[in-house]
């Protein structure tokens, strides 16, 4: 058995603990490209039009392994943790949209279901899957403690490796934006790209412990319900002496974001925030412009150019 996993959405937060659960397991995977231009067309062309990007990205990566294996790998995720949290809906959606947009391919997923809310953990998740797969509990237990193992030295190595370049004389700009946009080759490369030509750090707010900045969001809104938004939320906190300046970064059309960036720009205050609309469009000439300003505006607020 060959399973694919689309190199999007929730990839970008769990390929440790997926790639490591199904190597100590024995499972052959392949995951899909680097988001392309061929991606972006193929998710345009079968995504609901008033997908996000985001989602469109994924339905993208799902065509491109329909035929290159035996199961599409789609986890489906409702809420993470208690008191109330949910994530965005699209990620315990995404499973029944694929399944109705390919409903004429009888497409065969994979998947695993947490819903911390009604008890659903993740490694009841895990266990179940690996039962699915043909495994003893035995090895699955053992597979998932090791993933799990693999997923905190890789949070521990990447925190690391982010406080480093927090120590050094460049302009940092912090960018608030959810891991499947910063990290995608098309949508949230072209930024760090950018900022780093014009010789600044960028610094990534989902780069953080999570715990840590979920208590942190708390303070600034109590009532915030999306789990990856809050640690967003919570990692403005926890580097906000750091940096000089805040990008926040969306897909579009991002229901979440719109509202909980509003309502950063309105509750944060003391350092330039800009907010970035991604869309997919081809050419990055308007992007490279206003990053351009902001950094120039930074750079002229380091010197004492520009006083609030
Ligand atoms: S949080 Fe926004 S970008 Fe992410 S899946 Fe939901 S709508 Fe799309």
């Amino acid at each position: 058995m060959k399973i694919g996993i689309p190199r999007a959405f929730l990839y970008y937060k769990y390929h440790v603990l997926w790639e490591t659960f199904f190597d100590e397991l024995g499972i052959e995977y392949v995951v899909s490209p680097k988001t392309n231009k061929d991606i972006i067309k193929r998710g345009e062309m079968h995504a609901m039009d008033e997908s996000c990007l985001s989602s469109k990205i994924f339905t993208g990566h799902v065509d491109y392994l329909i035929d290159k294996c035996d199961y599409i790998f789609i986890p489906r995720v409702a809420s993470l943790g208690a008191h109330k949290d949910i994530v965005c809906s699209k990620f315990q959606a995404i499973y029944d949209v694929i399944n109705n947009i390919y409903r004429e391919k009888n497409l065969k997923i994979l998947y695993y279901s947490i819903d911390i809310l009604n008890k659903d953990t993740e490694l009841k998740a895990f266990l179940k899957m690996g039962k699915f797969l043909g495994k003893k509990k035995v090895q699955v237990l053992k597979a998932y403690y090791i993933a799990k193992q693999a997923e905190k030295t890789a949070k521990m190595i990447e925190i690391n490796n982010q406080n480093n370049l927090l120590k050094n004389d460049k302009l940092k700009i912090l960018i608030v934006s959810h891991p499947y946009n910063i990290y995608d080759e098309y949508v949230g490369k072209p930024i760090t790209d950018t900022l780093k030509e014009l010789g600044s750090e960028p610094i990534l707010a989902c780069v953080v412990d999570e715990k840590k900045a979920r208590e942190k969001a708390k303070k600034i809104s109590p009532t915030l319900p999306w789990t990856f938004n809050k640690e967003l939320v919570g990692a403005i906190s926890l580097y906000f002496e750091k940096v000089d300046g805040i990008i926040l970064a969306s897909s579009f059309p991002c229901g979440p974001d719109s509202l909980v960036n509003e309502m950063i720009i309105r509750n944060i205050k003391g350092k330039p925030i800009i907010n970035l609309v991604l869309d997919g469009q081809e050419g990055t000439a308007g992007l490279e412009t206003r990053l351009e300003s902001f950094v120039d505006i930074l750079n002229l607020q380091k010197e004492g150019g520009i006083h609030e």
